[in-house]
């Protein structure tokens, strides 16, 4: 299996290059070069035994399935949930799929695990040694951190805008006590790392002294163990029956997911809403057929506060036919002026493509919060209610719905406080982290000492 860019200028790789590149070198995103037939879960296999299926029929030659089957159960060991991402019903004919019970009781949690087995295992076989870099707003971090703590051959380094991911955040990423993980807190805001970020993927020559590589939402790893969870919800629902999955979203990595797993023959059928917060950049995109650069604003659900989603890039590819000719135009035209209307072979389709949008205010989404625990006795984190928020506003039908939890409640106190008077206590597994030291290092953003103190860290 070989994997091709969004912006048709990279040579075929293979699944490992692939993960191990992240970006392609065009600036495109790695897709397969044609979609795997998986074919439908049952219910009677096990989490890790259809993430093995998944994950060997993308992986191709590029890895044994006795291999993957290790990795994979290695990495969901960690979970706290025997079904791992399991289902739970919250009204008639509605169901809230928990993908939370992992390390750092956040979605990244489900696809980290994995990518860090990934990275090790292919690394060890290599004889190489890499630099992780990952820039985060809070949750991403935290599973990275919990993913590659103790790795043997990565180097795992994190920035984050210093004071401004909650504590519960801060600490997931700055207690590991891994020797591998650091930690550099920078005096900027989110934007500010991740243009960091570029620019040390940009200097080609840095890049490869540290063998430098992300693994943010377009990983296409990611994108692949997200879809596992699409069929095991259909699994356990029954074959045939269609689902209407609302799934909080930000970048879109975890929504494409799920359209990978209807073009792999995973579901029933395919319907998938998007629930974004204020942040309307996709919903102007499906409603208007524009991506527009709009500063990211800050909103009770930080991790949906993403300025342009980049997993849209690979739908935009597969309903345009796989036209990179009018994929590259698009994102040219919006480099330059921050701005472009979409083509109609583009805009067409995506109205037929299975996907909707809906955005809901910041307001409405503490409101929420408080009416989910009026109606169900639970407590929700503030994405989750997002996306609860938008189901509650479609009217009933005969649809089956599943809506994605992304986040624990407790990873996100202050707001639970704010929204519902309630406090939200960590699981027991978790206590032990608010006692645990934090280490990390505070440092300006300033292209030439990151690389300075990168340099340093990198044993590559
Ligand atoms: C990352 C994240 C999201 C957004 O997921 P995307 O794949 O970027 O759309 C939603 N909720 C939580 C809690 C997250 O951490």
């Amino acid at each position: 299996m070989q994997y091709i860019s969004t912006r048709g200028q990279a040579e075929p790789v293979n699944f490992v290059d692939a993960i191990l590149a992240g970006l392609a070198p065009d600036g495109g995103l790695y897709v397969p070069e044609e979609w795997p037939h998986i074919g439908p879960a049952s219910s009677n296999e096990s989490y890790g035994a259809v993430a093995t299926r998944v994950l060997s029929a993308f992986a191709g030659d590029a890895l044994n399935t006795e291999v993957i089957a290790d990795l994979c159960e290695r990495a969901y060991a960690s979970f706290a949930h025997q079904s791992v991402t399991p289902l739970r019903q919250d009204g008639p004919n509605r169901f809230v799929m928990e993908l939370h019970h992992g390390p750092t009781l956040a979605f990244k949690d489900v696809a980290m695990q994995l990518i860090a087995q990934l990275y090790d295992y292919v690394l060890a076989e290599r004889g190489q040694r890499m630099t992780v870099i990952c820039a985060t707003s809070g949750d991403t971090g935290g599973a990275a951190a919990a993913a590659f703590a103790g790795a043997d051959n990565v180097d795992l380094v994190i920035l984050h805008p210093h004071g401004r991911v909650s504590p519960v955040q801060r600490m997931f990423m700055t207690t590991t006590g891994a020797s591998n993980v650091y930690n550099l807190a920078l005096d900027g805001d989110f934007d500010d790392c991740q243009a960091i970020v570029k620019a040390l993927f940009a200097d080609k020559a840095f890049a490869a002294s540290v063998c430098l590589s992300g693994v943010n939402s377009i990983n296409w790893a990611r994108i692949a163990a997200q879809s596992v969870y699409y069929a095991t919800a259909q699994a356990a629902l029954g074959s045939s029956r269609p689902i209407r999955f609302v799934v909080p979203s930000g970048n879109m990595g975890d929504a494409f997911a799920g359209y990978v797993a209807a073009r792999c023959g995973m579901l029933a059928g395919f319907e998938i809403v998007c629930a974004v917060n204020k942040n309307r950049t996709l919903d102007t995109l499906f409603q208007e057929g524009v991506m527009q650069r709009t500063p990211a604003l800050a909103t009770p659900s930080p991790a949906m506060d993403i300025s342009v989603p980049s997993n849209f890039e690979r739908l935009m590819f597969e309903i345009s036919g796989r036209d990179a000719d009018t994929v590259r135009a698009v994102y040219g035209r919006y480099k330059q002026a921050g701005e472009v209307e979409l083509p109609n072979k583009v805009r067409g389709p995506l109205g037929c493509a299975g996907f909707s949008t809906q955005s809901v205010s910041n307001s409405a989404t503490l409101e929420e919060m408080q009416a989910y625990f009026d109606d169900t006795g639970g407590l929700i984190c503030p994405h989750t209610a997002v996306a609860t928020k938008v189901a509650r506003e479609r009217p009933e039908t005969d649809v089956t719905m599943v809506i994605l939890a992304t986040a624990h409640a407790a990873k996100f106190p202050e707001t639970v406080l704010e929204a519902t008077g309630m406090d939200a206590p960590l699981p027991e597994r978790c206590k032990s982290l608010l006692s645990r030291e934090e280490v990390f290092e505070q440092l300006p953003v300033e292209i030439s000492g990151i690389k300075d103190r990168i340099q340093a860290i990198s044993h590559a």
